[in-house]
């Protein structure tokens, strides 16, 4: 007898990105003499398309439209990842679409995801092609975790979405300066870390952090609408109250309107003042043009224009205030000088750089380490050495913080930071969790 097909489950169906630049420029070899052959066996069907720049895959998935797949998966590092996270999350439907699962297959310089899931798997630490086997056999697997994000700002009021680490100082130097030695694959950040080591300095800054305790409230505060143009046509709270909804700022259960009589609307472009709680405190920074045409009736849609669209979507920070201000009283503050300031939310730095033993993925938490000015360079090695078998706790000058947000201002006026290994401005920056945002193909 015959089966019916529609009883069959159908076979999944993959997006795979491969970046032929990634790592040792080996990504389309190992594409093709591993993963095909292997998700073939598994019967996962899959298109194969290769990334020619920068943001290709940012674009790409943009306008993708995600019915079709069961998941999309990165055959690079963690750079083309970052990309296809901030791609999701900068489209209008991110609530739905950063809900798709993704997938990382070993083949950049920088895995450190890839170690994170070859960890979780249950397989020893393992580099190169071994890595790479271990991360397709799960991702033919194919289970899914829900995983953390965390909300990054930088100084320009830029937000993006990271998957691993905020990293100042001796971390994101090697990062950079690692990147001339990309031929060697991941025995770049071993020469880069060298080569750092032989010039150890410090950078003074100052670090807070709100602490992973439960119990602390929400920030609330009143955001003010600035508008362009006449008002008074304005009667009522509710199409604004609409429009800040549609617009995935804020929640429609999170914004109260205050109970200003509607008479109290002027022309003098003040609108009435939202309350929200939690607040979008990024919204702070920015302003909102409301095109009202004079004499429309108050049931008008009321269009709003963000003036940087990167910023338009996303979750409130809720926990965050913007960065011109103090940090909120429930925070911990600490300046002084640094070797190094990491905020980690997976338990891999790199493949064989296993940071933080304890994390996992949609457990809500920011780890973030520091190191104090005054170790010695040898126990920097020391310490570098221990971190391959996650041994480095045992270590007096290396410190280690669970906490839902921090900001890190950087007094040094010269310096590299980095978000999840790709370098970004320089300055102030800040962000918080939000527990399990994406999903992760772990198997
Ligand atoms: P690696 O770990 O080797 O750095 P990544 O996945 O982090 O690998 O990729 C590094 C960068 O390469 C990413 O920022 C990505 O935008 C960029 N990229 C993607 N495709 C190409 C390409 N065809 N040529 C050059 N750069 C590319
Ligand atoms: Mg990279």
């Amino acid at each position: 007898t015959e089966i019916s097909p529609g009883l069959l489950p159908r076979p999944r169906r993959l997006l795979l990105l491969v970046n032929p630049q990634g790592g040792r420029g080996l990504a389309l070899q190992h594409t093709h003499a591993h993963i095909l052959p292997m998700i073939s066996d598994a019967d996962i069907s899959f298109n194969l398309v290769q990334t020619e720049r920068q943001n290709h895959a940012r674009e790409l998935v943009q306008d993708l439209s995600l019915d079709e797949w069961d998941g999309i998966v990165v055959i690079s590092g963690d750079g083309l990842l970052y990309e296809v996270i901030n791609g999701l999350m900068e489209r209008p439907d991110w609530k739905e679409a950063i809900q798709k699962p993704v997938g990382i297959l070993p083949c950049g310089s920088g895995n450190a995801l890839a170690g994170a899931i070859n960890f979780s798997g249950g397989f020893e630490q393992a580099l190169t092609v071994e890595l790479l086997l271990n991360c397709t056999l799960l991702l033919c697997h194919g289970a899914v975790e829900p995983m953390d994000l965390v909300s990054v700002t930088t100084c320009s009021g830029t937000r993006s979405f990271s998957f691993l680490s905020v990293a100042w100082g001796f971390i994101s130097d090697v990062d950079l300066e690692s990147e001339k030695y990309r031929h060697m694959g991941s025995a770049r950040f071993t020469l880069g870390t060298a080569v750092r080591l032989a010039s150890l300095r410090t950078y003074r800054g100052r670090l807070s952090y709100l602490p992973a305790t439960d119990g602390h409230r929400p920030i609330s505060r009143s955001i003010t609408l600035a508008a362009n143009g006449s008002l008074a046509n304005i009667r009522q709270h509710a199409p604004l109250h609409r429009t800040i909804s549609d617009m995935g700022l804020c929640e429609e259960r999170n914004v109260v309107t205050k109970r200003n009589s509607p008479t109290s609307v002027t022309d003098t472009g003040e609108l009435p003042s939202f309350e929200a709680s939690p607040s979008p405190a990024f919204l702070d920074s920015d302003s909102f043009t409301f095109d009202t045409a004079p004499g429309a009736p108050p049931s008008a849609t009321h269009s709003a224009e963000f003036t940087n669209t990167r910023q338009m979507y996303g979750p409130l920070d809720n926990l965050l205030v913007p960065l011109d201000e103090p940090v909120p009283q429930d925070w911990v503050t600490l300046e002084g000088d640094f070797v190094l300031v990491l905020a980690i939310y997976q338990t891999h730095l790199g493949a064989d750089l296993f940071m933080a033993p304890f994390a996992s993925f949609g457990e809500g938490l920011i780890h973030l380490f520091f190191v104090k000015a005054g170790i010695s360079r040898a126990a920097m090695v020391r310490l570098f050495l221990a971190m391959e078998r996650g041994s480095h706790f045992e270590y007096p000058h290396f410190t280690h913080m669970p906490v839902r947000a921090f900001r890190l201002e950087p007094l040094t006026h010269k310096g590299v930071m980095t978000v999840d290994g790709e370098r970004v401005e320089y300055g102030p920056i800040q962000g918080q969790i939000h527990r399990r945002l994406c999903n992760l193909i772990t198997g």
